[in-house]
């Protein structure tokens, strides 16, 4: 039982303001022993900041994270999106169930073990995966998962705080060779502990010199370059910047962190990999903008990274390069972490806002765009990790050399995070406009077990589905767009000639009921309504007018949606109908066999979910 007198000193340690919220909670739950926040804690935690109990409920509802009622001092958090589906989670579920003897939703009568399941853990290069607190594991088996359960057992100090071999960052690369090595460079050289290795191998020049030039200047450079946001959207991040609003008002810089597309990685590795190139990213942002205060808003998964980012930050402090007239300069800039608290439309930016706000994440109506009014209603640039990884590389080496490679609207190269049925799967840097075919053959080494290609779904759930027919597309934010496709966050999920589409279509319609914040309706209740018209094409229950009523229902939620969730559903059954018409018009057959289906609806959709 935690006491008045900790919760006290929780507070005092975070202080009580309410942006400070997720992160006192997080703590407390963890203090707790059995991973919950009782009710007569957050009615303390209340009345000490001062905020409704309805207010602090309504924040714990809303982070998957969190739980109010006891669960187990380890919590098996299962990951069921379509990476690990397509690699076999049906079978980790199976293997924890029957090891353990419980169902989901249930807690072994030790209290030491409680199973749940979860969406995209951020470690899908070794799927199937599952995280045990905050230790992740994967490339899972049977014999492995037994293994894994003996040690938290047998090791009663355990703390579940990170740790998991197969996520290193530098194992996670994939062989070099016929890559071209810009962002990836240093990961595996230098040690991500040592700020000494940064500074060593060149770190911290490129602030140095965008400090001798003029905050215009650097924005110059960064337009001339071309750098396109490489979060998903694809925005020009200089442009961005120069959309800040000028003035004397406190500005920040926020980086997107919260990597939660199913299939994406790159993010995860470059934190752990290189922490302090991103630090540089967000002062050279900081400079350009006028901003002295840096945000990162790190999902709440990704421990090791945030204890590296720390780990970074106070490293910089101490040498003088983050806080007052850096480097002799006038320019002042700091760095904060902000954890998140497992909500995917928290990585939409003015969800994000709320998010590091202390309110739940729903999405923010824009305008007003945060470069106008973001974090506590100030100036803020928003930009994901991978995008101001980018910047100092640009200051080093210019404009000019960062458009060497690439096509002439997307400029320099792209992380592509490989995963599904390819003999190698991993992280790979390559220009943009590279094809599939040089992803799969090349650096995925080819389909597993020399089975047929099938179909990549690219950019994650919120991607489209591509076929053999653009194995020579360039795979470029534009070139995707024309095709009905998007490029993303560099999803590549490829599934071989066993999966069978209306089952992963159902997987991927059932993230986005999980993921929708429900602030909206054409988006909540349409989100429901497409899982459960996948769910009957699953059952074999549905008719064939019932696939023109899935596209006239995501067109709408197209349309009518306020932000790129409920935007997205369209994207992955358009172009799954525009493949597979045919597989879904035989699963309206109620005799037509599917045995991928039958395994999905006996063990994921059984009422639990
Ligand atoms: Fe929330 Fe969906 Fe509306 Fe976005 S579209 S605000 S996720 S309900």
């Amino acid at each position: 039982m935690i006491t008045a007198q900790q919760i006290k000193d929780v507070l005092e340690t975070y202080g009580n303001a309410r942006e400070n919220l997720l992160v006192i909670l997080r703590e407390l739950e963890n203090m707790s022993g059995m991973n919950y926040l009782d009710k007569s804690v957050l009615i303390q935690v209340a009345e000490l900041m001062n905020l409704p109990p309805s207010a602090i409920a309504g924040f714990v509802e809303f982070y998957t994270m969190f739980r109010s009622k006891p669960r187990a001092r380890h919590v098996i958090r299962i990951c069921k999106s379509t990476p690990c589906h397509t690699m076999g989670a049906i079978s980790v579920f199976d293997s924890v169930k029957q090891v353990l003897g419980i169902q989901e939703g249930e807690a072994t009568p030790d209290g030491l073990f409680y199973l749940e399941r979860c969406e995209c853990l951020g470690v899908c290069s070794v799927a199937p995966a599952m995280m045990v607190n905050y230790d992740l594991h994967g490339l899972l088996t049977h014999e492995k998962i037994v293994s894994i359960l003996s040690s938290y057992r047998n090791n009663p100090v355990a703390d579940g705080w990170g740790s998991g071999e197969e996520i290193d960052a530098a194992q996670t690369i994939l062989p070099r060779t016929g890559q071209t090595i810009r962002l990836l460079e240093n990961i595996g050289k230098i040690d991500p502990e040592r700020i000494e290795d940064y500074t060593n191998s060149g770190g911290y020049r490129g602030i140095r010199k965008a400090l001798s030039v003029s905050p215009a200047d650097v924005v110059s450079v960064v337009k001339d370059s071309g750098l396109r946001g490489r979060g998903g959207a694809g925005f020009p991040a200089g442009l961005k910047w120069s959309f800040v609003v000028k003035g004397d008002m406190q500005k920040y810089v926020i980086c997107n962190a919260d990597e939660g597309e199913p299939g994406t990685f790159k993010d995860r590795i470059l934190m752990e990999g290189n922490p302090h190139l991103l630090l540089e990213g967000m002062m050279i942002c900081g400079y350009a903008t006028n901003a002295t205060i840096g945000y990162i808003y790190v999902r709440g998964e990704y421990r090791r990274s945030i204890d590296r980012l720390q780990m970074a930050i106070e490293q910089a402090r101490a040498s003088g390069f983050l806080g007052r007239r850096i480097f002799g300069s006038g320019f002042d800039f700091d760095v904060f972490i902000k954890e998140g608290g497992g909500a995917y439309v928290c990585g939409e930016e003015t969800s994000l806002i709320n998010s590091m706000e202390g309110f739940r994440g729903y999405p923010r109506y824009k305008p007003p765009f945060p470069g106008q009014a973001g974090f506590n209603n100030n100036p803020s640039t928003v930009n994901n990790v991978e995008t101001l990884m980018s910047v100092p590389m640009i200051m080093n080496r210019g404009a000019l050399w960062f458009k060497e490679v690439g096509t002439v609207t997307c400029a320099g190269t792209k992380l592509f995070c490989l995963s599904g049925k390819l003999n190698r799967t991993g992280l790979v840097e390559l220009p943009m406009g590279v094809t599939l075919r040089e992803i799969i053959d090349v650096h995925g080494k080819g389909i597993l077990e020399g089975k047929a290609f099938k179909f990549a779904q690219i950019g994650g759930s919120a991607g489209g589905i591509v076929g053999q027919d653009m194995m020579d597309t360039p795979l470029d934010i534009d070139t995707l767009m024309r095709q009905g496709a998007t490029l993303g966050s560099g999803v590549i999920l490829v599934c071989d000639e066993t999966t069978c589409p209306v089952d992963f279509l159902l997987h991927t319609m059932s993230f986005f009921k999980h993921e929708s914040c429900g602030q909206c309706t054409p988006c909540r209740i349409g989100c429901a309504q497409l899982e459960k018209t996948t769910m009957n094409l699953a059952k074999r229950i549905a008719t064939v007018p019932d696939l023109t009523g899935l596209k006239t229902l995501a067109t709408l939620m197209k349309q009518t949606s306020l932000c790129a969730l409920g935007q997205s559903p369209i994207m992955p059954i358009e172009t799954m109908l525009k493949y597979f018409r045919k597989d879904f018009e035989n699963h309206c057959n109620p005799d037509y066999k599917c045995a991928a289906c039958d395994a999905s609806l006996s063990r994921f959709f059984t009422g639990t979910h």
